[in-house]
Order: structure tokens, then C-alpha cells, then sequence
């Protein structure tokens, strides 16, 4: 288990706008937060639902380019570079976010992934 507390992962989902009705206010299926680390939120402005990965220990084992991106990404706080991943979501089919913590100054913020645009 990942151990992320549901309120912290509905908190932090405020720091970014739905993809559909731009609205910023989410809220976490707790069912779905039982089982596994693929959880269910849903905005709270026109209930547009999308993944939460919360498993980022089995998503950098299968992903063994993220840890490099992590280390170039800079934090707007203390403008220190390399950052731990906490979780991700994929806001929509072309967007998927990264909510990650600054190891310098634990400043915790979304950043936008480009990654899987490569693919
Ligand atoms: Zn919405
Ligand atoms: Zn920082």
C-alpha cells in the first residue's frame, strides 16, 4: 500500500483546473482508494472522473526513464532541482500530471508530464 492519506490527495488535486470544466475542486472515490493504487476522483463541478496512480513504486520499477526526468525538475520555491514523485493522475488523454515534492525544501506542487507525448 502507498499509504496516502485520501485528504491529502483531494488537497493537493486543488492545485490544478478539470480538464473539462476547469473548476478545481475534487473529491476521491474512498472505495476505489481501498483497494490498489488506481483511484477514482471525480470533479466536483460536472463529476468528470479520471485515474489517480497512487502505486509510484511499481510506476518508476516499470518506467525507468522517470527517475531522470524527476532529477530536471526544477521547484518554483527554493528553485532547487530533483524532486520526489508522490502521485500522478491523467487529467485527460493528452494531459498527465505529476504531483511531486521538492527533496530540498518539501515544497509540494503539480508538474505537467510531457513524457508519455513521446511514446
Ligand atoms: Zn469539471
Ligand atoms: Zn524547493
Amino acid at each position: 500500500m502507498s499509504g496516502l492519506p485520501v485528504k491529502q490527495v483531494e488537497e493537493r488535486l486543488g492545485q490544478v483546473k478539470c480538464a473539462i470544466c476547469k473548476s478545481n475542486r475534487f473529491g476521491i472515490d474512498s472505495r476505489t482508494a481501498q483497494d490498489g493504487g488506481e483511484w477514482k476522483g471525480t470533479c466536483l463541478g460536472c463529476y468528470y472522473t479520471f485515474p489517480v496512480h497512487t502505486d509510484m513504486e511499481f510506476y518508476l520499477r516499470t518506467q525507468p526513464d522517470i527517475p531522470y526526468h524527476l532529477r530536471e525538475i526544477g521547484c518554483p520555491h527554493c528553485e532547487t532541482y530533483g524532486v520526489d514523485l508522490d502521485f500522478r493522475i491523467v487529467m485527460s488523454v493528452r494531459e498527465s500530471i505529476y504531483f511531486v515534492t521538492c527533496k530540498a525544501c518539501h515544497h509540494q506542487f503539480p508538474e505537467q508530464s510531457s513524457l508519455e507525448s513521446f511514446e
